[in-house]
């Protein structure tokens, strides 16, 4: 075909796509391969109010790494959600402490862990990503960190959390139950139009973790990884285990190989249960789940006991997706 031809038949696969319904137009995006763009995913139900934050810069044309960061904040700043920054659940000192990544296109990275009184982490991590030569701040560091770079000092324990500890500290036991909201985190991966891949992670953790205790969301590779070559995955749940298999870049790395972002999820997972098994745990209390995206905007996720969900926002619109899973 020679070039005037192929750039009339572009330009009437554009115009026709701009004039589907948009549930239409991301089929026809799909079966014509073209890059389904842009697309944001993110972890949870709340993950549907943070993917209409991070749709604002996406569908303008804005950058990934702006619509993440703006998404999630969303979530940090809301007392409802009780995981996630503001109103997070305490240690067991009965104190907020914070842990956050985000990751760009270019492999920049930074991350902030165990960041007390502040309640934008993923701004904080932003702001080691792009002003420091390190990549990571934690404690009284980031703290230090963060009032220099201006984020003002809050009380994150709101009376509800507070309460719940008080409750908690009656048998004071560390026993955090699959699905029952003692924990999830915000993870967010987009991709723009611009064919450009960023992510973002924050969480106050387990509720009731030993004060200094860091999971994985704010461990790049563990909780969160993008490689602009290939895709971007991130995960929520028990994040020791996410640790031990240093889930998201397996998941990216899965990718790489080959694999599509469902099948990749499926992998890293069964590779959680292959260490708990050698490792003599049981599965019972362990909940992780991953989700993952490609360069072509295709996407998957995966988990291990039922009950986990995400939002995806793209043409077709936001909507929450039950994640399948391992066990029955
Ligand atoms: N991954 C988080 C952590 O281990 C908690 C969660 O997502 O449920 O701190």
């Amino acid at each position: 075909m020679d070039s005037r031809r192929k750039f009339l038949k572009k330009i009437g696969a554009g115009s026709l796509l701009l004039s589907l319904p948009p549930i239409y137009a991301q089929q026809a995006k799909v079966l014509s391969r073209e890059v389904n763009k842009p697309i944001v995913l993110s972890t949870w139900d709340f993950g549907l109010k943070a993917n209409a934050e991070a749709w604002k810069v996406l569908s303008t044309g804005g950058r990934a790494l702006d619509a993440v960061e703006q998404g999630v904040r969303y979530t940090e700043a809301d007392p409802t959600e009780r995981s996630v920054g503001y109103g997070g659940r305490p240690d067991r000192d009965g104190k907020v402490t914070l842990d956050a990544c985000i990751m760009d296109e270019n492999a920049n990275i930074g991350s902030v862990a165990a960041l007390e009184q502040i309640k934008h982490p993923i701004s904080v991590a932003r702001a080691v990503m792009e002003k420091t030569p390190h990549v990571m701040l934690v404690g009284d560091g980031a703290l230090q960190f963060a009032q220099e770079q201006g984020f003002p000092l809050e009380n994150l324990l709101t009376e509800a959390s507070e309460k719940e500890w008080r409750e908690w500290l009656k048998t004071a036991k560390y026993e955090p139950v699959v699905n029952i909201e003692n924990h999830d985190t915000i993870g967010m991966i987009a991709l723009d139009e611009q064919g450009n891949l960023s992510g973002a992670c924050t969480t106050s953790g387990m509720a009731f973790k030993m004060h200094g205790r860091v999971g994985d969301s704010p461990i790049i590779g563990a909780g969160l990884y993008v490689d602009n070559e290939v895709g971007a995955a991130t995960a929520t749940g028990h994040g020791e285990e996410v640790i031990r298999t240093v889930g998201s870049h397996l998941v990216v790395e899965l990718m790489r190989q080959g694999h599509t972002p469902q099948k990749a999820c499926e992998e890293a997972v069964k590779r959680i249960i292959k260490f708990t098994e050698s490792r003599k745990k049981t599965l019972d209390n362990i909940q992780v789940g991953f989700i993952a995206l490609n360069k072509q905007g295709e996407y998957g996720a995966y988990c291990i006991h039922g009950g986990f969900n995400y939002a995806k926002y793209d043409d077709a619109g936001n909507q929450l997706i039950s994640s399948p899973h391992y066990l029955i």
